[in-house]
C-alpha cells in the first residue's frame, strides 16, 4: 500500500505572512494536492511571548486569500487536532513522561544565571556553547525533592554523540555530529515544549508524512530526528528549500512589511497570480512553462525539483537596476514603496495575463473593490454598473494591478478633457495636424464607428486622406482627443467612448 502523503505548513504567529511563509505553504499545498494527500495547517504559538492571535489572524486570512486552504487545520478542525500548540500541552507531556521513565531526558535545574555564564563562557573561548552535563547524572530522588520544593527547572534529552544524518530531498545528504549539539532542552521552565520537541511530536501525531520548510530550519533537523529516535517514532521526509533573496541578493526577510501578502492584495493582485509568481520562486516545471494556473500547479508540482540555490524576489527594482544599498522599505510608506516596484517583474506580467484571462464574473467584485476607492468611480457604479462591467472588460487588458485601473477609468470618464503641456498644444498647432484631425472628425461623424477594428480602419482613412504617417498621424488624433501625448491604445478608447464622446472631445479641445 502506498503512503497517504501529508504536508503541514506550521506557522508561528508571531508577525505578518511574508513571501517565505507563504511559498512554504504553498509547495507543501501542492505537494500534497499533486500526490492526492492532505494539507494541514497548524499554528505553532509556543513561543508565549512572541505569539499574538492578531499575527494569527492576519496569516489564516492571507492564506485564505491565496486559496490555500487547508485539510485540516485551527478553523476547519480535523481528526488529529487540537491544530494550536498552545492546545496540545497534555499531549507532550505525555511523551515527557515517557523519556523521563526511561531516563532518556532528565531534569536541568540550571538557572537563567548559569545559562547565560555558560553561554559567555563559549562565546570568550570561540567554541559551540554545548550544555556542560552538570544535572544529566543527578539521582532521580534528588531531583524530585527539589522539583517538589518548587525549584524551577527545564528538560533536556539525552545526547549520545552518535552522527545524525539528514537525507534531504532538495539537499541531499547531510551530517551531523551530534556531540556538538550536547543535552539539549526539550521542555522550557515555564512548561512548554521547545519548537523541535513540540514540532516532532505533532508531526507524528498528526501523520505527517513530509516536511517542506525553509532552509534555515535545516540546522534544526538533527535536533529533531534525535527526539524522532529517543521515541522511537518513524522520521518524515525532509525538504528543505532555498532561501528567497532580493536584487541585491541579501535575504528577503530584512523587507519586513514590504514582502506581506497583504501588501500585494492591497496592490491589486489577484492571487492565483501571486501563487504562480511564488511557485516559480525555487521551482521550474520539466516543460519550462512559467503560466501555470493554480490547476496546473496542482498537476505539475514536485519538490525534487526545487533548486538548492536561492531564487531571486524581483519585485523591487530588478538586476539592471538593483536596489541601492541603502534602500530601507521598513522605513517606507506604502506610496515611497510603490515607486520602487520593478515594471517588469514577472508577477506583473502574470498578474496581467490573469486579469485578462479570468472570467468578467469572477474578477468583477475585486475589480469593483479598487475602483471603489475613488468617489466619482463608485457614484459611476451606483448608476451603471452594467456599462461599468462592459469598460473593464475592455481595459483590463492594459492592467498590471486591479489598482491601475483607476487612472484608466478616470481618464475615460473624466467630463472636461484639458491639452496637458506645451509640448503637446505646439503639436496640434501646424497646419498638417489640423487636417488630420479634421479628416479624422469628419469619418466619425459619417460613418460612426464602434468596434476598435471599425477606429483603427478610420484612422488609416484620415492617413490616406491627408498623407500623413505614423506618429504624425495618431499624435495629433491622441491629443485632440486626450489632451494628452501618452495613454491607452486609441482605437481601444475610442471603442469605449463611443463616437459622439469622441467628437466632443474634440469639439471642446477646439481641435477639429
Ligand atoms: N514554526 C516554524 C516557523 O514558523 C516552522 C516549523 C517547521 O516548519 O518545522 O518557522
Amino acid at each position: 500500500m502506498t503512503k497517504v502523503i501529508r504536508t503541514r505548513f506550521a506557522p508561528s504567529p508571531s508577525g505578518f505572512l511574508h513571501v517565505g511563509g507563504a511559498r512554504t505553504a504553498l509547495f507543501n499545498y501542492l505537494y500534497a494536492k499533486a500526490r492526492g494527500g492532505q494539507y494541514i495547517l497548524r499554528v505553532e504559538d509556543t513561543d508565549q511571548e512572541r505569539s499574538t492571535p492578531e499575527s494569527e489572524r492576519i496569516i489564516l486570512d492571507s492564506l485564505k486569500w491565496l486559496g490555500i486552504i487547508p485539510d485540516e487545520g485551527p478553523d476547519e478542525g480535523g481528526d488529529f487536532g487540537p491544530y494550536r500548540q498552545s492546545e496540545r500541552l497534555n499531549i507532550y507531556s505525555k511523551y515527557t513522561d515517557m523519556l523521563l521513565e526511561k531516563n532518556l531526558a532528565y531534569p536541568c535545574f540550571c538557572t537563567e544565571a548559569e545559562l547565560e555564564q555558560m553561554h559567555e563562557a563559549a562565546k570568550r573561548l570561540g567554541v559551540p556553547n554545548i550544555y556542560d552535563g552538570r544535572y544529566a547524572n543527578l539521582p532521580r530522588e534528588e531531583a524530585q525533592a527539589r522539583i517538589k520544593k518548587g525549584e524551577k527547572y527545564s528538560i533536556r534529552l539525552r545526547v549520545s554523540g552518535e552522527e545524525v544524518v539528514v537525507q534531504d530531498l532538495v539537499q541531499g545528504k547531510i551530517k551531523f555530529d551530534s556531540r556538538l549539539i550536547g543535552d539539549f532542552i526539550i521542555v522550557k521552565s515555564d512548561g512548554f515544549p521547545t519548537y523541535n520537541y513540540a514540532v516532532v511530536i505533532d508531526d507524528f501525531e498528526m501523520k505527517i508524512s513530509h516536511v517542506i520548510r525553509g532552509v534555515g530550519h535545516l540546522s534544526n533537523t538533527p535536533r529533531q530526528i534525535l527526539i524522532h529516535n529517543a521515541l522511537s517514532l518513524p522520521v518524515p521526509e525532509y525538504s528543505h528549500i532555498s532561501e528567497i533573496v532580493g536584487t541585491d541578493k541579501k535575504k528577503l526577510s530584512k523587507r519586513r512589511g514590504a514582502t506581506s501578502v497583504l501588501f500585494f492584495r492591497d496592490m491589486g493582485y489577484l492571487p492565483e497570480a501571486f501563487n504562480n509568481y511564488m511557485a516559480l520562486l525555487g521551482w521550474y516545471p520539466e516543460d519550462a512553462a512559467e503560466f501555470m494556473p493554480m490547476a496546473e500547479l496542482k498537476r505539475k508540482f514536485d519538490v525534487a525539483r526545487c533548486s538548492k540555490s536561492p531564487s531571486m524576489f524581483d519585485f523591487f527594482l530588478n538586476e539592471n537596476n538593483p536596489e541601492p544599498e541603502d534602500f530601507k522599505p521598513e522605513d517606507m510608506n506604502e506610496a515611497e514603496l510603490k515607486k520602487m516596484v520593478n515594471k517588469k517583474t514577472k508577477l506583473n506580467w502574470l498578474n496581467n495575463k490573469y486579469i485578462r484571462t479570468v472570467s468578467m464574473q469572477d474578477l468583477w467584485p475585486e475589480a469593483a473593490r479598487f475602483l471603489e476607492k475613488d468617489k466619482g468611480l463608485s457614484a459611476m457604479i451606483k448608476k451603471d454598473q452594467k456599462r461599468m462591467i462592459e469598460i473593464y472588460d475592455r481595459v483590463r487588458m492594459y492592467l498590471d494591478t486591479l489598482e491601475d485601473a483607476v487612472p484608466f477609468f478616470r481618464e475615460l470618464l473624466k467630463d472636461r478633457v484639458e491639452v496637458e503641456s506645451k509640448e503637446a498644444a505646439d503639436l496640434i498647432k501646424p497646419e498638417e495636424a489640423k487636417n488630420v484631425i479634421a479628416a479624422f472628425a469628419e469619418l466619425v461623424r459619417a460613418e460612426k464607428p464602434s468596434t476598435p477594428e471599425q477606429f483603427a480602419d478610420i484612422m488609416k482613412q484620415a492617413g490616406v486622406k491627408t498623407g500623413a504617417k505614423g506618429k504624425g498621424l495618431f499624435m495629433p488624433i491622441r491629443i485632440a482627443s486626450t489632451g494628452s501625448m501618452h495613454g491607452l491604445e486609441l482605437p481601444n478608447l475610442f471603442a469605449i467612448l463611443g463616437p459622439e464622446q469622441v467628437l466632443a472631445r474634440i469639439a471642446q479641445l477646439g481641435a477639429g
